[in-house]
């Protein structure tokens, strides 16, 4: 079985940012309201994630490193309507196959938090450990196991960049989250969260304030389907390939598709050669699109992409063409 977790880490565990990205959405998907990141060596030394979400009953605990636990996915109807971002249950038993691993949980009606440890895949043995209410994941030494993916790390800077730009896309979509990061023992970056946290407020947070200005604000919807965020100006002055951010339903994807789309609005308002920027989120009924393409789920598939397609274009034109008027 830990052979088996190890071979699924490959497709789900690439690098320290994918660890993070799983461990992230888990404290999402637990409804924690903040989330501390606390990172060594570009992540590869340690990944510590601590939430103030639900948390785990003691006895789950053995279970949510087991493979194919999912509590979130009862029957296949649940499958085809998937709405948390994790569901395959793949993700802690394949983390913990490759590293020096501990799970600590607290819920709200336990008197003291639990903890379990696990080596290189080994469960040990529960132990009490004081915890807030919430989980704790740490994780060491990733890939100490496995020296051939070990070897396909980069460098610090690197792995830490990676980290970074995932969370500025989650950032993007979560504004009611605080997010905490540390980097080998100092603070490095801090988008404070809350109820009544603007969306603007956080798009200047993470894109900077000349965005935040010239954002023109997306908001539209037809065809069963919402389209909304902003979409640089053509006057924005920093627009670039990594300022493109896109999200189904919450997730943050790459989809040829919808990416087409905003570039043909643009092209009939801009030069050639000049890269939109843009943060938008699409809202669809869930079984419109299938999120069960690939285990990182960065891809979607619409049942019909052509209909997304022509909204997209549509409203990013009708945006667009005030900026020409
Ligand atoms: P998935 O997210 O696909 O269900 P994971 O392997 O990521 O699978 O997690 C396994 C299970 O462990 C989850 O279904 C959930 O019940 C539990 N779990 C993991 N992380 C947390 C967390 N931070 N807070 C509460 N429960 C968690
Ligand atoms: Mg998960």
């Amino acid at each position: 079985d830990i052979l088996i977790n190890q071979i699924a880490a490959g497709e789900v565990v690439e690098r320290p940012a994918s660890v993070v990205k799983e461990l992230v959405e888990n404290a999402l998907d637990a409804g924690a309201r903040r989330v501390d990141i606390d990172l060594e060596e570009g992540g590869v030394r340690l990944i510590r994630i601590r939430d103030d979400g639900l948390g785990i009953a003691a006895d789950e605990l053995p279970l949510a490193v087991s493979r194919h636990a999912t509590s979130k996915i009862a029957s296949l109807d649940d499958l085809e309507a998937v709405s948390t971002l994790g569901f395959r249950g793949e993700a802690l038993p394949s983390i913990a196959s490759v590293s020096r691993f501990s799970l600590a949980s607290r819920r709200e009606q336990d008197e003291h938090g639990t903890v379990l440890h696990v080596e290189g895949g080994k469960l040990g043995e529960l132990a009490p450990k004081p915890h807030q209410r919430g989980t704790t994941v740490e994780v060491r030494e990733l890939f100490y196991n496995v020296p051939a993916r070990r070897k396909f790390l980069r460098a610090e800077r690197t792995e830490l960049g990676h980290i970074e730009e995932w969370l500025r896309s989650l950032a993007l979509a979560r504004p009611d989250v605080e997010l905490r990061v540390s980097h080998n023992g100092r603070p490095t970056r801090r988008y404070k969260g809350g109820e009544d946290l603007d969306a603007l407020e956080r798009l200047g947070e993470t894109l900077g304030e000349e965005f935040a200005r010239q954002g023109l604000r997306v908001e539209h919807s037809g065809a069963g389907m919402r389209l909304h965020g902003w979409i640089a100006q053509p006057s924005y002055s920093r627009a670039s390939a990594d300022q493109q951010y896109v999200y189904v339903n919450g997730r943050s994807v790459r989809d040829r598709n919808i990416a087409h789309a905003v570039k043909m609005a643009y092209q009939d308002v801009l030069f050639h050669g000049r890269q939109p920027a843009y943060v938008l989120f699409l809202e669809l009924d869930p079984t419109r699109v299938d999120v069960n393409v690939h285990p990182a789920k960065h891809e979607v598939r619409f049942r019909d992409s052509r209909l997304v397609h022509d909204f997209v274009y549509r409203t990013l034109q009708d945006a667009l063409a005030e900026t020409r008027a």
